[in-house]
């Protein structure tokens, strides 16, 4: 298989001693969004500056087309990057700020002002090419820096929180735009954020950091549904961690003794469970089922075995469609949980009490 980008054995070591970078490992095919999430300061863009040539190698090697670039300068390198503020030039227009990425790279000015026409109207931008940048809008901003990038061809478009100067609702639209241009352009985009709503919506696969680490490389839905570590497991989504040991293991799933009796979940291809083993089943706020204290015994074990955890539905509210509950199991502990209102309207109640059950397969068994 021919990767875009490989980074095999990275590490970072700043001069002053700091471990910023920990043994990182991915590969990256071509077309690829990937997106790195995690908390400030685990790393994300100290990779992405090492990837792009800002930043030095301390060992390991990294690879762009199968080539190793370890000790290739940036403009070298056939990576483009998007800085968080941008850094257009305020003294140039729309125009001479997409076109100083080909005048650096001394292309005849000709070809050069064709890519960049091409560039712009792709991009939206032809009305406003002679406007300087400096009383544009947020996004006008952000439309340029994708500009200035992408009219250098680059294979792979690096972007450090390229959203994080727009408010809520230019985000969402320019979320979209970004992710159709992408798709468009087929190349390999590299985009690091802390906001896990934008890591989801926009990539492929998303690797989780944490303290300079890689702590999970998942598709979005795999990372919300099958969390794999208790970090992700409490940073992505909202899961209900419900510790304990493992006592066995039925039909593939893993039976633990908890503070609630016997409960099921999941278990993760490849990984040993033995009795004695101290885990945590995680359960996704998707996959609870809330079922009435009334319903019959037979009936709650046919469709959940022993997953049923005795609650008080504490609050009830019904937004639009969607019923959000908060319920209380008896050790005082709390979870929201929401779902559509046809399917909980007339059978719960505040003050009632519930069942927070759910199917083995739809949580997992993970270590703790
Ligand atoms: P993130 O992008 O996830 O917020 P960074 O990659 O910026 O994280 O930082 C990772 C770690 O490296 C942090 O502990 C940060 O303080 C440290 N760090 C970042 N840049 C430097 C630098 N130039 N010199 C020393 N330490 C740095």
């Amino acid at each position: 298989m021919a990767y875009d980008l490989q980074l095999t054995n990275v590490y970072k070591t700043y001069d002053n001693g700091t471990p910023a970078v920990i043994d990182f490992n991915l590969d990256v095919e071509k077309g690829e969004f990937i997106a790195f999430l995690g908390p400030s300061g685990c790393g994300k863009s100290t990779t992405l500056r090492m990837i792009s040539g800002f930043e030095t190698i301390t060992s390991g090697d990294l690879m762009i087309r199968g080539k190793r670039v370890n000790d290739q300068l940036p403009e070298k390198r056939p990576t483009s990057m998007i800085f968080q503020n941008y850094a257009l030039f305020p003294h140039m227009n729309v125009r001479q700020n997409v076109l100083f990425g080909l005048e650096v790279k001394n292309m005849p000015r000709d070809q050069a002002n064709r890519k960049v026409d091409e560039i712009l109207e792709k991009l939206g931008l032809s009305a406003i090419a002679n406007m300087p940048t400096a009383r544009l809008s947020g996004g006008q901003r952000q439309r340029i820096a994708l500009a200035r990038s992408l009219v250098v061809e680059p294979d792979i478009l690096l972007l450090d929180e390229p959203l994080g100067a727009l408010d809520a609702n230019l985000r969402k639209s320019i979320q979209n735009e970004l992710k159709l241009l992408q798709r468009d352009l087929g190349i390999t985009f590299v985009f690091v954020t802390h906001a896990q709503s934008e890591a989801l919506a926009l990539s492929d696969r998303i690797v989780v950091m944490n303290a300079g680490r890689i702590e999970q490389i998942s598709p979005p839905r795999e990372l919300y549904t099958r969390p794999c570590s208790q970090f992700v497991a409490r940073f992505i989504g909202s899961n209900t961690i419900l510790p304990g040991t493992v006592v066995g293991q039925e039909d593939g799933n893993v039976i633990l003794q908890t503070a609630f009796g016997h409960l099921t979940g999941a278990n993760r291809a490849g990984v040993d469970v033995h009795a004695g083993r101290e885990m945590s089943i995680i359960l996704p706020a998707e996959a609870v089922d809330l079922v009435p204290a009334d319903v019959p015994e037979d009936e709650m074990r046919a469709n959940f075995g022993s997953n049923a955890i005795s609650c008080t539905i504490e609050k009830l509210q019904i937004v639009g469609h969607i019923m959000h509950m908060i319920v209380r199991f008896a050790d005082g502990n709390q979870i929201n949980v929401e779902g559509h209102v046809d399917k909980y309207r007339d059978r719960l109640k505040a003050g009632s009490r519930a069942f927070v059950a759910w199917n083995p397969s739809n949580a997992t068994v993970i270590d703790n």
